[in-house]
């Protein structure tokens, strides 16, 4: 078992606090400890990222590419050392994880290209004797609050454009899966980008979290996670009027219209929901099939989920992992009794296996008043609920608090067009169960969140605009 420390300016930090267990989810075992950090080192990580931003904030767009450019290609070198500390520490298989590292790798590349593109901008006066210039400048010290599904993804999503800005940050990466965040700092370290540009603390979420929002030197917070969390960390960066990124909770619609592509739609809808065991913000979480097609494709589901092959991820025919904890497998099964007690019907599935498994789970005979049609599922539950109109299934689509993804499936380019204007969410995927992409902006509308990550509208969360009139 590996011991790992914090990493604040460049060092090893947390010898002699108590320590934290990281479990694989899959079989139980502690595979490493991280220190249990709090308040102290928060405040020591905000000073080293507060000191180091004057320098890397000086630094040229192109000495910064060049930097985030070392770290890609160092990363690029461990994705299989990465994957397989990922499978460990969150449970996905290792084809996804590898996956999941190149994509986060993505970001990073994706932003050492655009540091060069941060440009600025010339207005004319409306009087002949002045001159208006917009310039850009990062926003400062940025604090970096991320989830357990995506370990390395939800962390170089932001610290790729940070760094490219010109922003130094600290990092609280989830409890349940710090390693690939502390790994992916030393290579960082490894690749020269100097000291306390990049911080990472563990331990105590809400200590560390109030530290950083109480600290004016921090001037932007960006976070992933649960919406509840969310709202707690926008009333606390109020105080002191940070600017705020958030990634929030999803229930997102898969719409299955008469005309879609039957097989496309099954693949798109496996995609959608089985990934990551289900444990993502754009999963499917509602299946709206056309009630015409709705055997044909529940049947075609059922034979594909039923090729499913459950198991600890390090086994590479393993396609679907555990859940990340127990509360999580007591709320997939609470989903399912619920939909059953009022009149659902189990295609596959349904049930926990020994240790935190749960079996990909098929529902058919789904009524909008079951909880699983009102509330994000995050584990392997395919709802499947009939329509009949258009005009039906988008007014259902869209009555939910959230708005980030959506999916429709038809092969009636003007209806996919027409329903994707409609569907009020940040994200919707035409045929499509996968959109995210380092250059596409990824976010939410509603109580999804503020702000996207991806793509150069994500540059645009880290940079302030200064206008500067000049008389002549
Ligand atoms: P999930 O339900 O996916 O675990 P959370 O919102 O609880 O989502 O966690 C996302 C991240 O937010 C984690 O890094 C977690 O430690 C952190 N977190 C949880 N509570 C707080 C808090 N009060 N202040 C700051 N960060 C928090």
């Amino acid at each position: 078992m590996n011991t790992f420390s914090m990493i604040i300016d460049g060092k090893n930090v947390g010898e002699g606090l108590p320590l934290i267990d990281v479990i694989n989810p899959a079989t139980g075992i502690t595979v490493a400890t991280v220190p249990d950090g709090g308040a102290k080192e928060a405040g020591m990580a905000v000073d080293a990222a507060y000191t180091a931003f004057q320098k890397w904030s000086k630094l040229s767009a192109y000495e910064r590419s060049t930097f985030l450019m070392k770290w890609h290609d160092l990363i690029d070198l461990h994705v299989e050392e990465l994957a397989k500390t990922m499978t460990e520490e969150q449970g996905k298989p290792l084809a996804e994880a590898r996956g999941e590292i190149n994509y986060a790798n993505g970001f990073i590349s994706w932003y050492a290209e655009e540091a060069k593109r941060i440009y600025g901008e010339t207005i004319p006066a409306s009087n002949s004797s002045k001159r208006i210039f917009i310039h850009k400048q990062p926003v400062g010290v940025t604090a970096v609050i991320t989830p357990w599904n995506f370990p390395a993804a939800m962390i170089t999503r932001k610290v790729g454009p940070a760094l490219a800005a010109g922003c130094t940050v600290v990092i609280k990466p989830a409890e349940q899966t710090p390693i690939t965040a502390i790994k992916l700092a030393q290579l960082a370290l490894e690749a020269g980008i100097p000291e306390g540009v990049i911080n990472v603390v563990t331990g105590d979420a809400s200590a560390i979290g109030e530290t950083w929002l109480q600290d004016t030197r921090v001037r932007k917070l960006t976070f992933t996670g649960s919406t509840e969390v969310g709202k707690l960390l926008m009333r606390g960066a109020a105080e002191t009027v940070k600017k705020i990124s958030l990634e929030l909770g999803g229930h997102a619609p898969a719409i299955v219209m008469d005309d879609c592509d039957i097989d496309k739609a099954v693949e798109g809808v496996v995609a959608a929901k089985f990934r990551n065991a289900g444990q993502t913000c754009v999963c499917a979480n509602r299946i709206y099939v056309h009630e015409s097609i709705v055997d044909a494709f529940s049947e075609r589901l059922v034979d594909r989920v039923k090729g499913l092959k459950m198991g600890n991820g390090l086994d590479e025919k393993v396609t679907i992992g555990p859940l990340i904890d127990e509360k999580a497998v007591n709320k997939v099964q609470a989903h399912v009794d619920d939909a059953v007690k009022k009149g659902a019907k189990l295609l596959a599935g349904g049930k926990p296996q020994t240790g935190l498994f749960y079996e990909p789970t098929v529902l058919v005979n789904v009524i909008d008043e079951m909880v699983c049609m009102q509330e994000e599922t995050f584990g392997p539950v395919t709802p499947i609920t009939t329509f009949k109109t258009e005009e039906e299934v988008l007014e259902r689509a869209n009555d939910s608090i959230y708005g980030l993804a959506a999916y429709v499936f038809t092969e009636n380019l003007s209806r996919g067009i027409r329903m994707s204007e409609k569907l009020e969410y940040g994200i919707v995927g035409v045929n499509d169960g996968l959109p995210s992409t380092p250059q596409a902006p990824f976010g939410g509308f509603k109580q999804s969140g503020l702000g996207r990550e991806g793509g150069h509208y994500g540059l645009d969360e880290y940079i302030e605009v200064k206008y500067i009139s000049v008389g002549l």
